[in-house]
């Protein structure tokens, strides 16, 4: 396929969806061999379902297996790790990509545990996973979706899950946007399936799952993302590693040049706005903080605005690596562990910090 084309297929049986749209792009034909080493990397951040909204369902990554198996490509491996402060193995369980891979005998690599390596991503040295050193073919299967801080994630960002979870904690330290950009921009999708089945609109560990029944395919990690903003009515600009990235030479975010692609009928794909994450986000002071505490964060907020508290906080709320060593007055998370109220945790879950929180408007 061109690089300015993304496949659209929309319908329920995942699956057979999933084998189109492999067909169609004729992935064989971008395969170096037939005992080249393919990597697979879906989206599996947290524990949950994929009916969540969170993590890429089953029956798309077993029809890109059937496909390839049906092709005589039988060198496989799936690879992935959860957010930090997740265990993998659990995701694996709780999304059923552990009986998924025993059906189809897939062997499964958690980057949490294998080595890792220093690497120059295009003037950035970042840590990336040792599982990807002898892998020829990489396809990347995201879940689009919104994000509670960057705004979007699909395939640009789904690779974050290459880098081991001390690295995925120096990132946010790093501003996120531009790490990712650049680690992006240097490990190569060779071939992308988007999982636009039922993704979150505000969180990327899902909860509040909007259904579309759609999977995409192109091989154009930027044009994908691209096209993932336009369709969460986001501007490529609020959007910082995309355009990072693309400056990068990872892609063209050109949508006025891309041809998109039904496989069986015309389809409307567009999706409500939403505004959650910034309904709330005004009462944290957010520097730095990984995903995993930001996200227990927010359906915390929106949880106490919904019962009429959080509109009686007196002060902002601390959140994020940026807050180590400081004091203050209220805080989220070990890395405010000074200030005079810190809800405790690496990250604190969501029932902690709304807990917390709770505690501390009610006592104020
Ligand atoms: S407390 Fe939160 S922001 Fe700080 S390191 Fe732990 S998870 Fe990250």
């Amino acid at each position: 396929m061109n690089t300015n084309q993304i496949l659209r297929v929309v319908g329920t049986d995942y699956k057979a969806m999933t084998k189109e749209l492999c067909t169609r792009a004729e992935l064989c034909s971008m395969i170096p061999a037939k005992e080249s080493k393919i990597a697979i990397k879906p989206n599996l951040v947290v524990a949950g379902p994929a009916e969540l909204g969170a993590t890429t369902h089953q029956g798309v990554v077993a029809g890109i297996i059937e496909y390839l198996n049906e092709n005589g490509f039988k060198n496989l491996v799936v690879i992935e790790s959860a957010w930090y402060g997740e265990d993998t193995e659990n995701a694996l369980m709780a999304s059923g990509f552990d009986l998924l891979l025993k059906e189809y005998n897939i062997p499964f690599i958690d980057v949490k545990k294998v080595p890792s390596h220093k690497q120059d991503c295009c003037g950035m040295e970042l840590s990336v996973t040792d599982a990807i050193n002898d892998v020829d073919f990489l396809i990347n299967v995201p879940v689009l979706k919104g994000h509670c801080q960057v705004r979007m994630t699909c395939a640009l960002k789904n690779i974050k899950g290459l880098v081991p979870d001390d690295e995925k904690r120096r990132f946010h330290a790093l501003g996120i946007n531009k790490p990712v950009g650049h680690l992006a921009a240097t490990i190569k999708q060779d071939f992308i399936i988007v999982d636009n089945i039922c993704g979150d609109l505000d969180f990327e560990e899902g909860g509040n799952p909007v259904v579309r029944n759609s999977i995409l395919a192109g091989v154009d990690p930027v044009l994908i993302d691209a096209y993932a903003c336009d369709k969460l009515h986001l501007k490529l600009d609020s959007v910082e590693y995309v355009r990072l990235a693309e400056s990068l030479g990872a892609g063209s975010s050109d949508l006025s040049s891309a041809e998109i692609i039904d496989l069986r009928s015309e389809h409307d794909d567009s999706l409500p706005e939403s505004s959650k994450v910034l309904d709330v986000a005004y009462a944290a002071e957010a520097l730095d903080a990984c995903s995993a505490c930001y996200g227990n964060l927010v359906p915390a907020l929106l949880q106490l605005s919904k019962e009429g508290l959080l509109q009686k906080l007196d002060t902002k709320i601390a959140i994020g690596q940026g807050h180590e060593g400081q004091t203050g007055t209220l805080g989220i998370g070990n890395c405010t562990s000074l200030f005079d109220t810190c809800i405790k945790g690496c990250p604190p879950s969501k029932e902690e910090i709304y807990e917390g929180l709770k505690k501390y408007i009610e006592k104020a």
